[in-house]
């Protein structure tokens, strides 16, 4: 069932915003177009792509717009947000990416789907909200949103920042339609910012939650919905490294599912940021899904050679 030449990408936040997260507009166009320009090159070379992206920065600004406007419109729920980032980063990739491709006198579309992703009502997650988003705010402003039912922790010398519940994702709901794209030659987006999480009513019908999943852990669950023989999580650093930030720092090349687990085990990688990139490769790679990479977005076709990056095998 694997199909060799398709790859899933996931494009982490620096791929598509300034590395000072601002988000503006043209910033995350501009990022956006480089990103793809390598993407393009990718595809030129015959492999079949899905991607797929985080939307940190996109929400957090959402976020903002919701809460400075609370009395003039309705705030809108979380998962509402999430759709939102889908639509708008979705329609910049699959422009930008259409015109890299152009560019290489290829004719190819690229579409994005408004993806849901299936979680359980039940997780032990929703009791314990652990994901920050949003902006810093301080104590006292902190307090004024929990009295409103929200989750605030206080994260030291920065201020207090929301937490939200982070459940497993269990299904992508719209794989399907992802699955329909890949056959009509199209390059799917999906599934950007870990899905919009839905839970199913007993009645059938779906609900959405305020809740986000994470990027990594979703991207790992698409590429075993596609089948694809390799995934490749984009990031802005060129490895996963061993004792990160220290003097004893080294980089991880090639090396094996069993090893990496140990490193992860041993805590080399941080909650929130590489932790869940080392638990997506290691879930991909023990479920059959083949070769995982981390590594820098310009490292691409190197990685998914396994000649650069991360690479994280059975
Ligand atoms: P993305 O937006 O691509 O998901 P993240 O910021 O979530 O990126 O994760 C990448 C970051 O993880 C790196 O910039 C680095 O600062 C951090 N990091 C934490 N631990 C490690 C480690 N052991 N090796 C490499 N990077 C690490
Ligand atoms: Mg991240």
């Amino acid at each position: 069932m694997l199909q060799q030449r398709r790859v899933l990408i996931a494009l982490g936040g620096n791929a598509m915003t300034t590395p000072d997260g601002s988000a503006r507009p043209e910033d995350q166009r501009r990022a956006v177009e480089a990103a793809m320009g390598d993407v393009a090159a990718l595809v030129a070379t015959g492999t079949e792509v899905v991607l797929t992206h985080g939307n940190g920065p996109q929400v957090g600004n959402l976020l903002v717009k919701n809460e400075m406007a609370a009395h003039v419109v309705p705030p809108v729920p979380l998962d509402w947000c999430g759709a939102q980032t889908q639509g708008t980063i979705g329609f910049t990739v699959a422009s930008a990416l259409e015109a890299a491709l152009d560019a290489r006198g290829i004719t190819r579309f690229a579409s994005a789907i408004v993806t849901r992703v299936r979680v359980d009502a039940d997780d032990p997650a929703f009791t314990r909200p652990s994901k920050p988003i949003g902006r810093y705010v301080d104590a006292d402003q902190a307090a004024r949103f929990t009295g409103l039912g929200q989750n605030w922790e206080d994260f030291g010398p920065r201020g207090w920042r929301r937490v939200v519940p982070s459940p497993e994702p269990l299904e992508i709901l719209d794989a399907p339609a992802v699955r329909a794209l890949l056959a009509a030659g199209v390059v799917p987006i999906a599934a950007g910012g870990g899905g919009i999480p839905v839970v199913r009513e007993p009645s059938g019908a779906l609900r959405g939650v305020e809740a986000v999943l994470d990027k990594d852990r979703t991207a790992a669950l698409l590429a075993r919905s596609v089948y694809a023989g390799s995934m490749v999580i984009a990031t802005d650093v060129p490895n996963a490294v061993l004792h990160y930030g220290t003097p004893d720092a080294r980089p991880i090349g090639r090396i094996s599912a069993a090893e990496l687990a140990r490193h992860a085990a041993d805590g080399h990688f941080a909650g929130g940021s590489m932790g869940p990139k080392v638990e997506a490769a290691l879930r991909f790679v023990a479920e059959g899904g083949g070769r995982a990479v981390i590594t820098a977005l310009d490292r691409l076709a190197d990685g998914i050679a396994g000649t650069a990056g991360t690479v994280v095998e059975p």
